[in-house]
């Protein structure tokens, strides 16, 4: 069988994931979407994300010539999130009102790119908005976790094509984030020293075909197919938050988000 075939214990998640690499051979005779691109126009009137054009709440969005943000229309958490009854806040099956923020960013007021087609000042803009969201819900003591995400392509199911992408704030920790830094925590307690630093210098060592490092950040992958979907990203200098590294490494992230 070709492919690898074994299970590889994910320090980080502190559980064993099967990688099945020969499963990639295996027959399929189910859908198969062909990678054809349509050609679409620089604004499309009935975009609800192009400059000027109103959307579905009856707001008008601004002429916007770069990185554009607003509140999402329909969020999935929000200021005016429905409240839930007292009674249904305790015990198993307990439900709260799911505040929070949700934002939308498009990249460029130009509808038919991708993030990888438009100029690098302009991702560079857009780099630092992401910074600039993170800083802001970092002085929110409610919110507890960001996700930042975009769904890309037809087949996924993305309903408008116009580059943008979802942050969501919320008032809650995300599980896999509070393990890997439990995880963190429990390796520098036994061992006294860096979890990613130990990740960055044993696959250095590995010299895996898919390990990059850049002057600053290091990213890796199970799979060079796979790196869009499964990457980490560390910061080869030591720091507290996100945005602080950005601040003094982001040029090298944005150089390698355009490979
Ligand atoms: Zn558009």
């Amino acid at each position: 069988m070709q492919g690898k075939w074994e299970k590889r214990w994910h320090p980080l998640r502190q559980e064993w994931v099967v990688y099945a690499a020969h499963r990639n051979a295996r027959p399929w005779s189910g859908e198969q979407v062909q990678g054809v691109k349509k050609e679409l126009p620089h604004f499309d009137p009935s975009c609800y994300l192009c400059p000027g054009n109103e959307r579905v709440s009856g707001r008008q969005n601004e002429r916007y010539s770069g990185v554009f943000i607003f509140d999402n229309d329909h969020p999935v958490v929000g200021p005016k999130a429905p409240e839930v009854a007292q009674e249904e806040a305790h015990g198993l099956f307990r439900k709260e009102s799911a505040k929070g923020l949700a934002r939308v960013m498009c990249y460029d007021p130009r509808h038919h790119l991708t993030m990888s087609e438009i100029a690098l000042s302009q991702v560079q803009s857009v780099f630092r908005a992401w910074k600039e969201q993170m800083q802001e819900f970092v002085a929110m003591p409610d919110i507890k976790s960001v996700l930042i995400f975009e769904n890309k392509g037809e087949v996924v199911g993305v309903s408008n094509p116009h580059p943008h992408c979802q942050i969501y704030a919320v008032d809650f920790h995300f599980k896999l984030v509070t393990q890997e830094l439990q995880a963190m925590r429990n390796f520098g307690q036994q061992s006294g020293r860096n979890i990613f630093e130990e990740i960055i210098k044993k696959k250095k060592r590995m010299r895996c075909a898919w390990w990059r490092t850049m002057n600053t950040p290091s990213l890796s992958s199970p799979s060079l197919r796979d790196m869009r979907m499964r990457s980490w990203f560390f910061p080869a200098r030591t720091t507290t938050l996100w945005p602080r590294c950005l601040a003094k490494s982001w040029m090298d992230w944005l150089l390698f988000f355009m490979r």
